[in-house]
């Protein structure tokens, strides 16, 4: 053991001897009783943190009585396992009772949370000046979603520092991401705009009063541009302000952002204050980049996360010259590193602190006061209610099994154990998923992928013109592209096909198909992936291309070609497994052999909402199955279908196996009408649909087959909104549902339908977070949607919009350029279940909001109607979200989140009613469709002799 190692297991045993036999209030009384319980099961840990996250929404005592048999059942009055608590929560559990639950909650609360009040706070600063402990304060609440709550957020700071002034100099915690309702990497320069306009009077303010704003760290997506505001903040607000950030250690790459503080701080002069703590959002963060398919930011193992905090320590307090370090830790061999090396350095007070968290970790931080460390407590303050989400976060935290919390004072661990030094293991490598896996979507949170979309933009664009003549025989006339965000802009010339040119690409594709059909599938495999390869090489310049040709906004277009990517590698994996004969059952002399195979010519006819994806994933499915294929793609997608049908040819595809024929109506109903086509894959309106399978199946003289028709058409999606639901999640997940893509998506949410009480709030909330989104040029990223796809679709959502004056009430509107075919977006209230805004589907940025009395009733007011495409629910009773999944009839049902973005292969999709013929594409039935199946059923029995299998 070396002199400083020494060091600091003398100070950690000084500081241990000290805490011990104390407990933190967390862990003490009633609360600590029953937490001590959770954690020892997670099945009681989880359903006591799902009561308390409710309990802000819930309205009565019979409501909280409802939950609280909902998540904990099975320990109420269960003595063995819940002891005493048990009883006590079988008591809440009745209606009479279960009002106790909330006053205990609240009461709880109050131990970690400082009440928001000049008086408040001043009892705080009372307890703690004892110590002695300085305070940072950091106003907790609600997400922030529109301009109103970012304006209640500044308001709420500014009211705190007033506060603290007569006790010292103010500290408070900001959330940036609090100060603009649009906080988005995407819009950098947007951003930063809005959260300065904040910033102005809020640092003008700590300025004359000399406080330290600390600018929190919050979760990774946002992280690198919280980083750069805040180094903005430090270069273009001087004044007597102090500035601090958080950093968190648990990430791989904060040694390099501490080394651009530390620049920073030498550049600028100032003194720059650095929170190291070590990261909060570990679950989350782990999920959310599962669930993208993007690397996990996090360093891998506890211990490892532990040493480089101590690395950063050391970093910090050698550079105490130009930083303030602040040791955000309840871990005390953190805190002994930390005294450890100030005493190394001599540093004094003035060059560092230790911080802790109000009600977490008292028997420490007392030790850590008496043995003369700087301390400051960091204390939240707000409403009990919205405070709740912070409880839970730190309750998580700290009754999880790797918390040093709970390791300390419920683990029972000992002093060499707690002063361990901290050993890394080996990191788990990367898993490898067999088989499939989506491609990841693009992070724009980093600069260079943002740098190199608006570059491919400008490679597309000096690109333009694009042409694409008729090879086969002269044009009947000519489609002009335009950019729907600035109609004069011409983008291409599509020649166009008649009815005629039908007949020639029919007779093509049938004489094609022999060859193909008889190519092996391991081939024919290869090709699909080599196409996937080839986009997914050109994703940048074919999702540029959306932005003009559909007026995509960035990250729309980059989903549709990855989309697209995903359906040519998933439908190969799904054809190699359908491939070969498999046996059913073979008896003794009879051998009985199954397999599928191709039905010969396919025709394609796609919509333009999802211009690449959804005519890839038809045409992949078909080819990959056998089928020579005639793709007929909407007039408005013309220029990305043109693209995908080079990239088939390049990688592989013979031209008469692959055609495209560019048309309209007609081109697409004589194809659907000829005779010598076996299957047809439509996406479209129900209108059309309709249409489709009528004409395939009425016989055409000298037809001697039935064409299979695969048919995906739309929907009027709703989302209900329980009584209970998480409002944060529920205004976020309906606005991307319903405005994303300006509402031109078939799974849209274009009714919600609010349960009881909520109505009121829930209008509110979505009403002022619409009023924060952006609607303009989806070229550029400071717009979040776009205009809509053509004259005819603007025409036809402003006649919605005058429908919905009619019928409801108009709760808000946008505004929009006036040049390009932009519908302003609309929300209606009180609309009834059968108004045309609740039944008709509108294909634009038009919202319905309905009533219903209670949970039942808007499953039922969800389910009427013809289509059966989306929906989803926001509920937070478990029997409520079983309910919902017994009788919602939709393809595709979400639970709690946006109900828009399926993944292929993850979320398989498509509709039934009258959205769809109910095999969802994406998924694992769907190959079936391009097949026919046989079974092949032989005797091989020969006069009694039985030849041998
Ligand atoms: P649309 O029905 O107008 O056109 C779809 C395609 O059909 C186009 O290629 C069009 O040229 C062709 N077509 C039109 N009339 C035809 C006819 N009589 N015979 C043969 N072909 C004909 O739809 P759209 O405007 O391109 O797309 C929007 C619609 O698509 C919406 O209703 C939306 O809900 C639906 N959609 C559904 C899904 C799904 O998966 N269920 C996905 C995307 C879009």
């Amino acid at each position: 053991m070396n002199d400083f190692e020494a060091h600091v297991q003398a100070i950690g045993r000084r500081l241990y001897g000290r805490a011990s036999g104390r407990r933190p209030r967390l862990f003490r009384g009633l609360t600590g009783g029953l937490l001590e319980k959770a954690m020892a099961d997670e099945r009681l840990r989880g359903g006591l943190f799902q009561l308390v996250d409710a309990l802000p929404q819930l309205r009565d005592a019979g409501d909280i009585a409802d939950h609280l048999r909902a998540y904990l059942a099975p320990y109420l009055g269960d003595m063995k396992h819940t002891g005493w608590h048990g009883a006590l929560l079988a008591l809440a559990g009745r209606p009479s009772l279960a009002w106790s639950v909330r006053w205990f909650t609240r009461r709880m609360a109050r131990g970690f949370l400082g009440e928001e009040s000049g008086r408040g706070i001043a009892r705080i600063l009372h307890e703690l000046a004892g110590l002695p402990a300085a305070v940072t304060l950091d106003a907790v609440g609600e997400a922030v979603l529109s301009d109103a709550e970012a304006d209640a957020y500044l308001a709420r700071n500014l009211a705190l520092l007033g506060w603290l002034t007569p006790h010292g100099r103010p500290h408070l915690s900001l959330k940036l991401s609090a100060l603009s309702a649009r906080f988005d990497a995407l819009d950098a320069a947007g951003t930063r705009r809005r959260v300065f306009a904040r910033l102005e009077p809020l640092l003008a303010e700590a300025s004359r009063l000399g406080a330290t704003i600390t600018v929190d760290m919050e979760h990774y997506e946002i992280k690198p541009l919280i980083l750069d505001l805040f180094l903005d903040m430090v270069a273009d607000f001087p004044g007597d302000w102090q500035p601090a950030v958080a950093l968190q250690a648990y990430l791989a790459e904060t040694p390099v952002d501490v080394m651009r503080v530390l620049e920073a701080a030498q550049h600028s002069g100032r003194r720059l204050g650095v929170r190291l703590v070590k990261g909060a959002y570990w679950d989350q963060e782990s999920a959310w980049a599962a669930q993208r398919g993007w690397p996990i930011p996090m360093l891998r193992d506890k211990a490892a996360t532990d040493a480089q905090y101590e690395s950063l320590t050391a970093n910090l307090m050698e550079r105490s010259d130009v930083v303030f370090p602040a040791i955000a830790s309840h871990n005390l061999r953190s805190q002994a590193v930390a005294l450890a090396n100030a005493h190394r350095l001599g540093l004094d007070d003035s060059r560092w602190e230790a911080q802790m968290l109000h009600g977490m970790a008292e028997p420490l931080r007392d030790a850590l006061a008496a043995d003369g460390a700087p301390l400051r407590i960091y204390v939240p303050t707000g409403e009990l209610d919205t405070g709740i989400a912070y409880l839970i976060r730190r309750l998580l935290e700290n009754t999880a099994a790797t918390s040093v919390l709970r390791q300390s004072y419920i683990g029972g661990l000992d002093a060499t154990a707690l002063l361990a030094v901290p050993q890394p293991g080996l990191p788990p490598g990367e898993p490898n998923p067999a088989g499939f896996a989506n491609l990841p979507l693009l992070d724009f949170s980093g600069e260079t992928a943002r740098v190199d979309f608006a570059q491919a933009l400008r490679t597309v664009r000096a690109s333009l013109p694009r042409r694409h003549p008729l090879a086969e025989a002269p044009p009947v006339g000519q489609h002009r592209v335009c950019n729907p965000a600035r109609p004069a802009e011409v983008l291409g010339e599509i020649e166009l096909a008649d009815a005629a040119d039908a007949n020639t690409a029919v007779a093509a594709a049938r004489d094609a198909f022999p060859a193909w059909s008889v190519t092996p599938v391991a081939e024919r495999c290869r090709v699909l992936r080599r196409t996937a390869d080839l986009i997914e090489s050109r994703r940048l310049e074919l999702a540029a291309l959306e932005v003009l040709e559909e007026a995509k906004p960035w990250r729309e277009a980059d989903a549709d070609v990855a989309e697209a990517v995903d359906f040519l590698r998933y439908y190969a994996s799904e054809m190699e497994k359908l491939d070969g004969w498999r046996t059913t059952t073979d008896f003794p002399g009879e051998s009985n052999r199954f397999g599928y195979a191709p039905r010969g010519v396919a025709v394609v006819i796609a919509p333009w909402n999802f211009p690449l994806a959804l005519i890839t994933g038809m045409t992949a499915a078909a080819l990959v199955a056998g089928n020579s294929v005639i793709m007929k793609p909407a007039l408005p997608a013309m220029l990305a279908a043109h693209e995908l049908l080079a990239v088939l040819h390049e990688a592989g595809v013979p031209a008469a196996t692959v055609q495209l024929l560019p048309g309209g109506a007609d081109v697409g109903a004589a194809l659907v009408g000829h005779v010598d086509v076996q299957v047809i894959a439509f996406t479209g309106s129900r209108q059309v649909g309709l249409q489709i399978l009528q004409a395939a199946h009425t016989p055409m003289p000298g037809q001697h087959h039935i064409k299979q028709v695969v048919c995906e058409m739309g929907g009027k999606n709703a989302i209900v909104v329980d009584a209970d639901a998480d409002l944060d999640e529920a205004v976020t997940g309906i606005l991307a549902s319903a405005f994303g893509y300006s509402g031109q998506k078939c799974s849209a949410c274009s009714r919600v339908i609010a349960v009881g009480a909520v109505h009121d709030r829930l209008l509110a909330r979505l009403a002022e977070a619409a009023a924060a989104t952006g609607w303009g040029e989806p070229e550029d990223p400071a717009n979040d949607h776009g205009p809509l796809i053509t004259e005819a679709a603007r025409a036809k959502a402003l006649a919605y919009i005058d429908i919905g004056r009619a019928e409801g009430r108009l709760v808000w509107q946008g505004s929009v350029p006036e040049d390009g075919w932009y519908a302003p977006p609309a929300i209606f209230a009180d609309i009834q279940p059968q108004h045309r805004l609740a039944r008709e589907e509108v294909f634009g940025p038009v919202l319905a909001v309905l009533r219903a009395p209670d949970f039942a009733a808007a499953l039922a007011m969800a389910a009427d109607g013809d289509y059966g495409l989306t929906g989803g629910v926001y509920s937070r009773l478990p029997g409520h979200l079983a309910l919902a999944q017994e009788r919602c009839r939709v393809g595709n049902l979400y639970l709690n989140r946006r109900i828009t973005g399926a993944r292929v292969g993850v979320q398989p999709f498509g509709g039934i009613a009258l959205s769809g013929t109910g095999v969802q594409a994406g998924g694992p039935d769907y190959l079936k469709q391009f097949l026919w199946s046989r079974s092949v059923s032989a005797n091989t029995q020969r006069h009694g002799f039985m030849p041998p299998a």
